[in-house]
């Protein structure tokens, strides 16, 4: 259930540049302009994401009450958090 998790959240993070305009995405960590961001709520916090499909993917972990297995997941991937 958590491989489509898994793949996603190790996606390519390279290419972070500090100072620039462009952020990671929380889920995936795709740079995404600030002014194309989406905003959700996950995790009892505003997180910033590329798309809407990031988006739709941390609605449904919470849905599903996934949120510690993805933070896990997350953790594993390398994932840098935002704590
Ligand atoms: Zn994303």
């Amino acid at each position: 259930m958590l491989h489509w998790l898994t793949s996603l959240v190790g996606a390519d993070r390279a290419g972070q540049k500090a100072g620039s305009e462009k952020l990671p995405c929380f889920h995936c960590g795709d740079l995404v302009r600030r002014r194309r961001a989406v905003h959700a709520q996950f995790d009892g916090a505003e997180r910033l994401l590329c798309c809407h499909g990031c988006a739709a993917i941390l609605k449904t972990v919470e849905q599903m009450g996934m949120v510690q297995q993805y933070r896990e997941q997350k953790r594993q991937a390398g994932v840098a958090d935002d704590k």
